[in-house]
């Protein structure tokens, strides 16, 4: 599903580079559910957005769904992340004047679904996420898990081959950190590829497989305890 070779990155600054991502191998599959960990600095974000198609490399390979990922252009960029990826950010993301409906049903206005089929679509995955009774609400009118839950729903929506989250538990306390998780995991079961960042142990520790970046170099890349759980 994500294929990465050599992966080089950097970032020019002033007249001088930094050097971000350097030379990172990764396969994910197809149906994966992979945490990326690594302290403040170490070049997760910069990695997940490479992968989310938000950025691009300097050097190496990236294949998406067997896809050559190179000098591509933001148009065409933008319909491979529309027919493959959904995004989770930490922020959620959401429009502050539109529902929880509307803001789930975004991404298919996108695709030139009408509106009326929009918020049927929407609806059901508000429901999958346990918000169905929201739907009319505001953003500001939820609390920090409920409008995480909204942007899963708005991220599921259009039927993503992979989930890319960055900290999508970090503005959240545990027990709906665990919530969040815990529909990450259902997403999995369902067959859904899920890339996320995390800070927290606990919460790589409930995916299946922990990728750990130091200075923008992988140093282990292990299956959890989850992983063998049946
Ligand atoms: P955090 O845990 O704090 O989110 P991270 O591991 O996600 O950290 P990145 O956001 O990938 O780290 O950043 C890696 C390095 O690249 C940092 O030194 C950051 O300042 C730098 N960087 C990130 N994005 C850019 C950019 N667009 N332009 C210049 N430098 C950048
Ligand atoms: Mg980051």
């Amino acid at each position: 599903m994500i294929k990465i070779e050599k992966l080089h990155k950097s970032y020019p600054i002033g007249k001088d580079s930094l050097h971000v991502l350097k030379g990172i191998d990764l396969h994910i599959k197809e149906g994966e559910f992979v945490s990326i960990m690594g302290s403040s600095g170490s070049g997760k974000s910069t990695l997940l957005n490479i992968v989310g198609l938000l950025d691009v490399h300097d050097e190496g390979n990236y294949y998406l769904n067997g896809q050559v990922i190179k000098d591509m252009n933001e148009k065409k960029a933008a319909i491979l992340r529309n027919k493959f990826l959904g995004f989770v950010f930490q922020s959620f993301n959401l429009i502050s004047y539109k529902t929880a409906v509307e803001n789930v049903a975004l991404p298919l206005y996108y695709k030139g679904i009408n509106r009326k089929e929009r918020l049927e679509i929407a609806l059901e995955y508000l429901e999958k996420v346990g918000l169905k009774d929201w739907a009319n609400h505001l953003p500001n009118e939820l609390s920090g898990g409920q409008k995480q839950r909204v942007a899963i729903a708005r991220a599921l929506v259009t039927k993503p081959k992979v989930v890319l989250a960055d900290e999508p538990t970090g503005a959240l306390d545990s027990t709906t950190t665990d919530s969040v998780m815990d529909l990450l995991k259902a997403i999995n079961d369902e067959g859904m590829t899920v890339f996320v960042i995390t800070h927290e142990e606990e919460v790589a520790e409930q995916t299946k497989r922990i990728v750990r970046l130091k200075d923008g170099v992988i140093i282990s890349d292990e299956l959890t305890k989850a992983s063998k759980a049946v």
